[in-house]
């Protein structure tokens, strides 16, 4: 089963990037060609009859880009502020301490009228990442069909976040 490989190749960096803080580490699942690629499939199957890709910076933008050509649509990248040269729209979230902001370029849908979206990151944990990612795509008119995680750590509950806003959470490993 494709949630049992993807547990068995990551593995967990204990106190990174801080003390307390277990962080699951994508990297020896991305040097894993065979589980990389059913990574990839999985989500190229399920989501053929998208519009775009977007990827959040920036394990997103690896997978993100990935499925985008497996699929063989074009992909967008969600980056953090001040990093897309042309001009964004932008959304703040919360994190522990502050806040952060993430833009996307304001015609990176182009022409397409209500284009379906593929929402695409490694890992959702409180959710505050991808809540934002999502009221950027609707901000500029995209219809966001799922939101597809690597890894979900359920006892955050971040899913929820993205649930209550009425789109669908597809992780592989939870
Ligand atoms: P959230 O906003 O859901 O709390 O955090 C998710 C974001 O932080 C994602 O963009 C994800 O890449 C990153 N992130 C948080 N914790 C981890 C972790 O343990 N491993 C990885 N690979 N990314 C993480």
């Amino acid at each position: 089963m494709l949630e049992e490989k993807v547990k068995k190749v990551i593995r967990d960096i204990p106190d990174y990037p801080k003390k307390g803080i277990i962080f699951k580490d994508i990297t020896t699942l991305l040097n894993n060609a065979e589980v990389f690629k059913e990574v990839i499939d999985y989500f190229a199957k399920k989501y053929k009859d998208i519009d775009f890709v977007c990827g959040i910076e920036s394990r997103g933008f690896i997978f993100g880009s990935a499925i985008a050509y497996a699929i063989n649509k074009g992909f967008v990248p969600l980056r953090k502020k001040g990093k897309l040269p042309y001009t964004t729209v932008s959304e703040k979230y919360a994190l522990e301490y502050g806040f952060d902001e993430i833009e996307i370029h304001i015609d990176a849908f182009k022409d397409i009228k209500n284009p379906k979206i593929l929402l695409v990151d490694d890992l959702i944990a409180t959710g505050g990442t991808a809540e934002a990612a999502v009221k950027l795509i609707q901000k500029i008119g995209g219809i966001v069909v799922a939101a597809g995680f690597v890894i979900e750590l359920t006892f955050l509950d971040g899913a929820k976040k993205i649930r209550d806003l009425g789109i669908k959470v597809d992780s592989i490993a939870k």
